[in-house]
């Protein structure tokens, strides 16, 4: 594969460097043009004329483009509209262009004919795209990518326009500027190969939020709170017009299809929910990022080794257009730029970038997609990736001390507030939980069961039997050893085994256990610790026993009712003799 690429500046310069390619062609023998246009402006008529005058020249060949907020250029950052034409020179490789509607209606459509046309088509092994997003929910889009066979690469980007809605476009042969179509590109054969990578460099800053509440793009509540609060709080970042450059650098980070994603806000709605580059999931735990130059450049050394190894002949780069905010027009080809180094690099900046990663398709943001590609086996060459140490000073790291500082202090306060979490429920002696926690989650069980009135639930009560002799014969260290020998029992013998059970210190030598099982399954255990503990030795105190009660919660009781009934229930075995189980 030989990878052409040129600034296109007009019409007749263009002309020119068809021809040259054409020549190169003459000698040789090729199975397949490829021309992607890709073009920071989006005047039609242009564009047009470059497709014709692409048809005119070399009319077997294919093409697809689209709109783009800036391109990438042997690695380097470029406005205006870049040609990269990549010959395909083995027979055996195969390539194959689709231009297909891509609205809300049309996207299941639009997966099952791409899935049919791979289906019959053995030789794919990559799915490159061009797509328009126009704030429409990708999620279906890309859940149908992650359908096609596992072996296929999936990778691309999203057409870009700066309202980030009806403007964006992309085209191909025989099909003309849509602002709601994919393009999606089929290569494969034996000799074709392909590798693919991602890198974003962000780090996640700060503690973390629960996303309780998001729809679609649409991110309503962190914490409880609008979503908006996190910005204005934590970043003092106004919702005015400067609230998208503001929050870019600050996007969202989860973990999904067990990759780390990032999002980033476009808006503030007026109540205070959050419209996103992209969907977000419900019921994650999300933190804020922020751009670190240094694990930006590490990461893109690991990604450039990666891609080196694979010694591809042309590399294809998909990168967010909040990165070039990040960086500014003056830096940002130090991303890109080494891969150069490599092969042929370039691309453009995006509205999202695709790419499939453990078999899953995810939408990414902020984030550089990379694809590199080779026909036959690897040439090895002496193309090392060169990438200068880079030194940051002034306030790039000044920032970066400021970052791994809340990094630092947020870990150590989290730390602390887990054990301040367990200390508040738990039993200081016993470490089961504390008669205010089991007395909770009696109470969550019950309004967990109004929902479900199938789910059985059961309290089992226990008091050790003549404990204060204990106490008074062999003192009160013994005392608290028989007291912990039950905990731990309790603690190894219920909870560990029903992870929906709960045990808690009642009171003095009183314990509680909370069971969402059936009666039968409630007797039994009582009766197992019943006899377990009896036959637990003491050093000092020899054999102790203990009283137990059991009882099955009665639809329409509440949980006082509920716990005195199984209190009742224990007396009844104190009262009738002791060391037995009664169930009332
Ligand atoms: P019964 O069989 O009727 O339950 O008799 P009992 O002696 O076990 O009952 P009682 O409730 O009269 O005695 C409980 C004793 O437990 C009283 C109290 O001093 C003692 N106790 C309460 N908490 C602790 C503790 O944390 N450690 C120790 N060692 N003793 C405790
Ligand atoms: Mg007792
Ligand atoms: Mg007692």
């Amino acid at each position: 594969m030989r990878q052409f690429q040129f600034i296109y500046r007009n019409p007749d310069e263009f002309r020119n460097e068809l021809v040259k390619i054409s020549q190169w062609q003459k000698n040789r023998i090729t199975a397949y043009t490829i021309f992607h246009v890709f073009s920071e402006s989006l005047n039609q008529e242009n564009l047009r004329e470059i497709c014709q005058i692409i048809e005119q020249e070399t009319p077997e060949a294919l093409y697809m483009g689209c709109s783009t907020n800036g391109n990438i250029i042997e690695g380097r950052a470029c406005e205006k509209i870049v040609i990269i034409c990549n010959v395909l020179e083995y027979p055996s490789t195969q390539a194959e262009m689709i231009q297909l509607p891509l609205t809300s209606e049309t996207v299941y459509d639009t997966i099952e004919r791409l899935k049919n046309m791979v289906a019959q088509r053995e030789w794919v092994k990559s799915v490159e795209m061009l797509v328009t997003i126009r704030g429409m929910s990708m999620t279906e889009f890309c859940d149908g990518l992650t359908e096609l066979p596992e072996k296929i690469e999936v990778f691309g980007g999203g057409a870009f326009s700066e309202d980030m809605q009806n403007e964006a476009c992309v085209f191909s042969k025989g099909y003309d500027c849509s602002d709601s179509s994919v393009v999606f590109l089929l290569m494969g054969g034996k000799d074709f190969h392909i590798t693919t990578t991602h890198i974003t460099g962000w780090k996640p800053l700060g503690k973390k939020f629960h996303v309780n509440r998001s729809k679609g793009s649409v991110l309503y509540e962190l914490d409880g709170k609008p979503a908006y609060d996190v910005y204005y709080r934590y970043l003092n970042i106004r919702n005015d017009e400067h609230f998208f450059s503001n929050t870019l650098e600050f996007p969202f980070f989860y973990e999904h299809h067990g990759i780390n994603i990032l999002r980033a806000p476009i808006a503030s709605n007026s109540d205070g929910s959050l419209q996103m580059t992209a969907n977000i999931d419900e019921n994650v735990i999300a933190r804020m990022a922020y751009g670190d130059p240094w694990t930006i450049l590490q990461n893109i050394r690991e990604g450039g080794h990666h891609i080196r190894e694979f010694h591809p002949d042309a590399i294809r780069v998909y990168s967010c257009a909040a990165r070039k905010t990040f960086w500014g027009i003056n830096e940002i080809s130090k991303e890109t730029l080494p891969f150069q180094s490599i092969a042929p690099t370039s691309g453009f900046y995006t509205s999202g970038e695709f790419l499939r990663t453990n078999g899953y398709v995810n939408q990414h943001n902020v984030t550089l997609v990379i694809a590199a590609m080779r026909e036959g086996n690897p040439v090895i060459s002496n193309n090392q990736f060169e990438m200068d140490e880079e030194h940051f000073s002034g306030k790039v790291s000044m920032i970066n001390r400021l970052a791994t500082f809340i990094e630092a202090a947020t870990e150590e306060l989290e730390e602390a507030n887990r054990k301040l979490e367990f200390m508040a429920i738990s039993d200081g002696l016993t470490q089961l939980y504390n008669r205010r926690e089991i007395e909770r989650r009696i109470k969550e069980e019950l309004e967990e069961c109004a929902q479900h009135p199938d789910q059985a639930i059961c309290l089992i009560m226990i008091d050790i039997d003549n404990f204060k002799q204990v106490n008074d014969v062999y003192g009160h260290k013994e005392g608290d050893n028989v007291i912990i020998g039950l905990s731990t029992m309790l603690r190894n013998g219920i909870q560990e085994h029903n992870p929906d059970a709960s045990a808690g210190r009642w009171g003095g030598e009183e314990f509680m256990l909370l069971l969402p099982y059936s009666l039968e399954y409630a007797q039994k255990a009582a009766e197992d610790i019943r006899k377990d503990f009896s036959e637990m030795t003491f050093e000092q105190a020899g054999h102790r026993t203990i009283s137990v009660g059991v009882t099955a919660f009665i639809p329409g009781e509440d949980s006082d009712a509920f716990c005195i009934r199984v209190d009742k229930a224990l007396y009844e075995a104190k009262r009738t003799g002791k060391n037995k189980v009664v169930i009332l």
